[in-house]
């Protein structure tokens, strides 16, 4: 008999026990009714995924190809030694298998440095700033640029449940209302035509699915946590949340209900551009944002003379 695989844990029996093609077929319908019910994207539409290496991409990717969308791949690397490497392998394994064209781009070549070396020019001015909060901005602004650049109509990214739950509780805790309202299936969605739509798939689906969906796929993805991520104030709600539901279970789900109860009623009293802020051009990059500056460039002001010196030398090797 087949050993149980106890590397995923769902909290659902009856989703648990499922055999692996009902699984599969559970999963795949849950992500259809998602398009659907939030009108994520349709068959007409140029669709960008923003893929890295991990489980949650390589599973939105796969399921998209499945149900027929017309797609490209893209990927930004953030030159993290080892850890992005191994997922850069992964990633052309996958789109080569799936059929999909991958459009690689890096922070040395779109930035003029990786990562590790962004956080060092910080510390040198003396700014402390956790590594995936300006991992993140980084990839938002590179990817936003490209997919309108390359004319695509929406850019699918691999966030699912958890993550929405986690980031929801995170903006409750900064008191952040301008942000949780911007969550959603779809996000950034603001009137501008520089902003290209962000859509989330596997909005309804929990972390364990996507890795036993992963695992039954046998797809070649990067389990491991990168090593920049261990500082990350994230983490830390991640454990809190994963310990609580540990005890209550669903209590994710109820996070995410409560969000979009939250937004029905707002919409309903109030117009959407009124709830989500009004949108303008950055002064300085003319990237869509909230205020005068960008948060890229508001960031970046005090290390962009050193960044551009890199990217210099690195266009001349
Ligand atoms: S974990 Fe953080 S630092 Fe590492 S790739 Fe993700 S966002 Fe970037
Ligand atoms: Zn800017």
């Amino acid at each position: 008999m087949a050993k149980k695989d106890t590397s995923y844990n769902i909290k659902d029996k009856k989703i648990a026990n499922l055999p692996a093609n009902r699984f599969i077929f559970y999963v795949e319908r849950k992500v259809r009714k998602t398009i659907k019910d939030y009108q994520l994207f349709s068959r007409k539409d140029k669709i960008l995924v923003a893929v890295s290496g991990g489980k949650d991409s390589t599973v939105v990717l796969h399921i998209l190809k499945k149900l027929g969308y017309d797609l490209e791949a893209t990927t930004i690397d953030p030159c993290i030694g080892d850890y992005t490497k191994t997922n850069l392998k992964n990633i052309k394994k996958v789109c080569e298998t799936e059929k999909v064209k991958l459009h690689i781009l890096s922070f040395k070549d779109e930035i003029g440095a990786g990562l590790p070396e962004i956080i060092k020019l910080f510390k040198k001015k003396n700014k402390e700033y956790a590594s995936c909060l300006i991992c993140g901005i980084l990839k938002r602004y590179i990817l936003n640029k490209f997919a309108r650049e390359q004319k695509h109509d929406c850019l699918v990214t691999g966030h699912n449940l958890d993550d929405e739950a986690q980031a929801f509780v995170m903006n409750v805790f900064r008191n952040d209302i301008d942000r949780a309202l911007r969550q959603g299936p779809i996000s950034g969605v603001m009137c501008s035509s520089k902003f290209v739509k962000r859509v989330k798939p596997l909005y309804n689906i929990n972390e364990q699915e996507i890795i036993r969906y992963a695992k039954i796929m046998k797809f070649p993805v990067n389990f491991g946590i990168c090593p920049l991520s261990a500082i990350a104030y994230r983490r830390e709600f991640l454990n809190f949340l994963n310990e609580f539901e540990e005890k209550h279970p669903s209590v994710k789900y109820n996070i995410i209900n409560f969000h979009k109860n939250m937004i029905k009623t707002i919409n309903n009293t109030k117009d959407q551009a009124k709830v989500q802020g009004k949108i303008a051009l950055c002064k300085k990059c003319g990237e869509p944002t909230s205020g005068k500056i960008c948060r890229t460039c508001e960031i970046f002001e005090s290390i962009q003379k050193d960044l551009d010196k890199e990217l210099k030398k690195n266009l001349k090797k």
